[in-house]
Parts: structure tokens; sequence; C-alpha cells
């Protein structure tokens, strides 16, 4: 056994948990432009709400359908743009990190495609209120 004694190399575990931390900053990021969104065309109460594992954030407001569809693909169309350039102007070593925050930024945003792909089924007089629970569509009269 005398013989194995050359080191020739580590495996660091430690890395993982930038991934853990990494994904968090990214739900947390991504839910930031949803609100940022919902304050810049209102002026109503947000509210969050935090069900382990998802968060997500709604307003009492009502947004027209130009609004509500910007709402819901900001964060997957901004957020996305970012890590883009983040995977082409880094080091070597991020580009592993930022691919899988990539790939949770559109498999994670299922449900904002899922409400994109509703909300073009109504007419554009449509009005949408989202309370983070569920959706409420009024129309104009
Ligand atoms: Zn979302």
């Amino acid at each position: 056994m005398d013989r194995i004694k050359k080191k020739v190399g580590t495996i660091n575990y430690k890395k993982g948990q930038w991934f853990l931390l990494g994904c968090f900053c990214y739900i947390i990021s991504h839910e930031i432009t949803h609100l940022i969104f919902m304050k810049l065309f209102s002026r109503e109460k947000i509210n969050i709400s935090i069900k382990f594992p998802t968060i997500s954030v709604g307003s009492g407001a009502k947004f027209n359908k130009m609004q509500f569809t910007i709402i819901a693909l900001a964060p997957v169309v901004i957020l996305g743009c970012i890590l883009v350039l983040l995977i082409i102007f880094t080091k070597r070593n991020y580009t592993f990190l930022w691919t899988i925050l990539l790939i949770l930024n559109f498999a994670g945003s299922g449900g904002d495609y899922m409400q994109f792909f509703k909300i073009r089924e109504y007419p554009s007089n449509t009005y949408f209120q989202d309370n983070s629970d569920e959706t409420v569509i009024y129309q104009e009269q």
C-alpha cells in the first residue's frame, strides 16, 4: 500500500452551498422584479405570501392586460438577460453556477408562463387582480 501516496487532486464539496445561496438569491430577485413592476403601475399595497417552499407577491390593484403581461414576464426576461451577460462576462469558474440559475430561471417560472397564456385569451378591456393566491379577472362594462 506504500505505493499509494502521491496526491493528485481533491474534490471540494463546500461549493455546493453556493448553489443553495444562489438559488435562494434568484428566488428573491425574481419576486422583487414582479414587485417593482407592480409598484411601477400602481400605488396599491403589496402583499407577500410565503408558503414554504414557495414565495409569491400580489397586490390589491387591478392591472390592464398589457401591465399584467409585463408584471408576469418581467423576471424571466430581465433575469434571463442578466444571467446570460454574467455567463459571458464573468470568470469561467462561475459559468456553471450561472447556468444552473439560468435553468432555474426558465424552469421556475412555470406559473408565470401559465399566467401569460391565460392572459392572452382575454380581450384588451380585461383587468387582472392577483392577490398572490389567485387571479381575479374583471371586464370593462
Ligand atoms: Zn414569477
